[in-house]
């Protein structure tokens, strides 16, 4: 049984996610101690007892803290900065437009040029199913609300009222507001929220590491996950489930690709019981596994597509629903019974955010983007899988520029480290010592690195990722 090295710091929690109260940043002094912001996604006692990591600037691959601290930008912000840190030709095409129009709103039939334009392109460049429309939101959050009032209003239309159950799946990850954070499937979402709402159910997880049973095979797996969906919705009553949202790749919950033959029997229950399918592209949308769409990847046929961050690359908010033509008729004729359609945002369809989304679709084509991921992501996913026969690493996954480490004993997902030990934690603050910015969850740490990553950059982060294990595994023995 192993045992963690006497206290050489001092682990701190939050119900969330874990951090470290000493080591990399309470010596540094960046002058924001006991600040006045609510921040997202962070315990109390971070914003009073420790600095917040204060990031003022962005190069290429590189952000810089304040004190002029330099770190390899492996989460790509939050999964997002698709060109990296500083594309002159954003920057120019959102001046443009705030020297043109920096705002006009869509309500009421009016709008602008680029909203039109992007709606396009959207649907121009999405090629699994067929989809007919492109609704605008600012955030992948509020376009998986706007999925849940679509489908609705599309039950509704067709006189189903009892069609309204969503299926997600635990572990998911759809966004935080109400109806967003009702969908994930993580309980620190939940707990003193008082959800996930009443409409919400959820499925399996399809991580074949963790779940399944001695001797399963993959497609077994993948046939008893898609068996016990059918169950729930007969259980539930098929007229009452009206759609199932699911990412290609899980992300937040810990990048979990799927298992094979996954999508194909889920799909084949979903249609069955005339059940629509949602595909969250938040994060696997516009190149990251390797293929446009994570729908490509897998052999989706969603009815509904949601959108956002490498959209705009993150440097302006936007997000989007791409809408079948089965539903947008249903929809359209529904509106004209009633006179509107009455869902929206004051900035639908921003006219800077869809200039700069305009601008970095067009990057990614012109640069091939797609092919771009598939030259670097060989030698960053197999560069690090070099580490999977560390003893305190349980699993090493990913595909693409999608990346996730799992820190357990005994390589077993039975056996996960005692909470306290703060393994994922002590790990995600030595990146932050050699320069390197993970996602950490738990004992679980995710890289979505931008694609403009050099394959020197994929060095550099294998070798800072190796000592940042090597000082973990110092701790543990
Ligand atoms: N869906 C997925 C798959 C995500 O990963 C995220 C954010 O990480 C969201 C939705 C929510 O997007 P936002 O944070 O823009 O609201």
């Amino acid at each position: 049984q192993k045992q963690i090295v006497s206290d050489q710091i001092q682990v701190r929690w939050s119900s969330t996610e874990t951090s470290l109260k000493n080591d990399i940043s309470a010596t540094d002094v960046r002058g924001y101690k006991g600040h006045n912001m609510l921040a997202p996604f962070t315990a109390g006692w971070h914003t009073t007892d420790l600095e917040p990591l204060v990031i003022q600037k962005s190069e290429g691959s590189y952000v810089y803290d304040v004190n002029g601290k330099k770190y390899l930008d492996a989460l790509a912000g939050l999964w997002c900065t698709s060109l990296g840190g500083n594309e002159p030709r954003l920057v120019a095409a959102a001046t443009k437009q705030l020297n043109e129009l920096p705002f006009y709103h869509s309500f009421w039939n009016r709008s602008t040029k680029p909203s039109l334009d992007l709606a396009k392109e959207l649907l121009d460049l999405f090629t699994a199913n067929k989809m007919a429309k492109a609704f605008f939101t600012n955030s992948g959050s509020e376009a998986n609300d706007t999925q849940v009032k679509l489908v609705w209003y599309y039950n509704n239309a067709l006189g189903r009222p009892d069609k309204k159950k969503f299926i997600a799946r635990t572990k998911s990850y759809h966004g935080s507001t109400l109806i967003s954070a009702s969908l994930s499937g993580l309980p620190a979402l939940h707990q003193q929220f008082d959800l996930p709402a009443p409409f919400v159910l959820h499925t399996d997880c399809p991580h074949y590491w963790r779940f399944h049973q001695p001797g399963e095979t993959e497609e077994e797996f993948s046939t008893r996950l898609a068996n016990n969906l059918e169950n729930l919705i007969l259980k539930e009553g098929p007229e009452t489930i009206a759609a199932f949202i699911a990412e290609p790749v899980m992300g937040a919950g810990g990048v979990i690709p799927p298992p094979a033959t996954y999508f194909e029997k889920v799909q084949a229950v979903l249609k069955k019981y005339d059940i629509l399918v949602i595909a969250d592209e938040v994060i696997c949308g516009f190149g990251r596994l390797g293929t446009m769409f994570g729908c490509d990847k897998y052999n989706i046929k969603p009815d509904l597509v949601s959108v956002a961050k490498a959209l705009s690359s993150g440097y302006m908010p936007i997000g989007a629903v791409l809408v079948s033509p089965e539903v947008s008729d249903v929809i359209y004729s529904q509106s004209n019974k009633l006179g509107t359609f009455s869902h929206g945002f004051t900035y639908s369809g921003h006219p800077v955010s869809c200039a700069v989304a305009l601008e970095t679709l067009k990057i990614y084509k012109e640069r091939n983007i797609v092919e771009q991921v598939n030259r670097i992501s060989p030698k960053f996913q197999e560069g690090l899988k070099v580490f999977s026969d560390s003893p305190i690493i349980g699993e090493i996954r990913g595909t693409g520029l999608l990346h996730g480490t799992e820190f357990t004993d005994n390589k077993s997902p039975n056996d996960p480290f005692p909470p306290e030990w703060g393994i994922g934690a002590y790990f995600g603050a030595q990146c932050e010592k050699h320069g390197v910015l993970v996602r950490v969850a738990g004992d679980n740490i995710m890289m979505s690195p931008p694609y403009i990553f050099s394959l020197e950059e994929i060095d550099e982060l294998i070798i800072k990722y190796g000592k940042a294990l090597k000082d973990t595994e110092n701790r543990v023995e």
